[in-house]
């Protein structure tokens, strides 16, 4: 009888060791030995000693059969993650660097030694949360810049600055779990900002509109899966905000930068200054200079606008669903150069049908 031996090797344990490599996720699967037959199989067929022929075909049979049993095998999702104790700089946590070969996504995690084993534990969460992510925004996981992250105990932890990595810290209480600051930074803070990652690496510069109401809308459905309590306390606030703003939301102002108007008027004559006042269209001649502090960046309404973005795109799934939406981030993402506030209603109007104007008259 043929038997086909399969066998996973991972080195457990032995992760203070440097450099070093294991594998998490579906531990069931490790070092587990699966033995495929002809009598586990459903071709088995009856053996008959009347022809050596007859006998030849049986094994080829089994054979075939114990082929596919490894197909089966191999399909065992989530012993995917490779995960590989990178040097730890100068003044700088332990990290850990993940990589997911299911979708070739890369994710580094800092963590406080205190804090070492709980962190092993989040890894997974992170990848499953991440690929989640990926899919609703349309996005390739493994193409994204994935934000870094830090599990810490001191809440005034402060990380230091490498190059233009971004990291995002996670609380772990004095009983070693997140608490409730930890479960709102890991469940909720986390999904959303990673959203941001994603925009960070295909399209920098979008709307505010764009990126906090993609971002509360990807986000919170992360969040749902996994503390719907939060989801639901995060989608009231919004909807309150938004629903009990006094006066013109004008979405597309949203993170506007313009020029204080003293920066302006501190550099006319007073003759200009006098025509200003009564005439609005007029525009004295330049040049001008504006220091970094002349410029203000429309930050007003912020609760309501992130309920505004956040009822627009849940609008949109509800109108036109997800597919669809897929099919406008995914324009976006391979759009050429900076996309304004017009050219998204554009986009949107293609590969959804439904016109975002009235959302900006608002
Ligand atoms: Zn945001």
């Amino acid at each position: 009888m043929k038997n086909l031996i399969l066998k996973e090797q991972h080195s457990i344990g032995s992760y203070r060791k440097q450099p070093f490599f294991i594998s998490i996720g579906n531990l069931s699967f490790v070092n587990k030995t699966i033995a495929i037959s002809a009598k586990n199989t459903r071709c088995r067929r009856p053996i008959t000693v009347f022809s050596g022929i007859f006998i030849l075909l049986v094994i080829s049979l089994v054979s075939s059969c114990a082929t596919k049993g490894v197909s089966f095998v191999q399909e065992q999702p989530n012993a995917t993650l490779k995960i590989a104790q990178l040097r730890t700089q100068t003044d700088d946590l332990p990290v850990l660097r993940t990589v997911d070969l299911m979708t070739g996504m890369v994710y580094r995690t800092y963590y406080d030694a205190a804090v070492e084993e709980v962190t092993h534990t989040f890894i997974s969460d992170m990848a499953a949360m991440y690929r989640e992510l990926a899919h609703l925004v349309a996005a390739d996981p493994g193409l994204v810049e994935w934000a870094a992250v830090a599990f810490i105990k001191d809440s005034a932890y402060v990380p230091p600055r490498h190059g233009r990595e971004v990291r995002w810290s996670i609380l772990i209480d004095n009983s070693g779990q997140l608490g409730s600051a930890g479960i709102t930074d890991f469940y909720q803070i986390l999904p959303h900002e990673q959203v941001h990652a994603v925009q960070g690496t295909f399209k920098p510069g979008l709307p505010r509109w764009f990126s906090e109401g993609m971002a509360e809308w990807a986000g919170l459905q992360v969040t749902q899966r996994r503390q719907p309590d939060l989801a639901e306390r995060r989608r009231a606030d919004l909807r309150h905000a938004y629903e009990s703003i006094n006066g013109p939301l004008d979405l597309s102002a949203w993170g506007g930068v313009t020029v204080k108007r003293e920066a302006f008027l501190r550099q006319v004559t007073s003759e200009q200054r006098a025509r200003i006042e009564v005439d609005s269209t007029y525009s004295p001649p330049g040049p001008f200079n504006f220091s970094p502090d002349d410029f203000i960046s429309d930050e007003s309404n912020t609760l309501a606008r992130y309920g505004g973005s956040l009822a627009l795109f849940e609008m949109l799934e509800a109108a036109a669903g997800h597919e669809k939406m897929r099919s406008w981030f995914r324009a976006v993402w391979q759009a050429d150069g900076r996309l304004n506030t017009e050219a998204l209603i554009s986009l949107a109007n293609e590969h959804t049908g439904i016109d975002l104007h009235p959302w900006f008259n608002r």
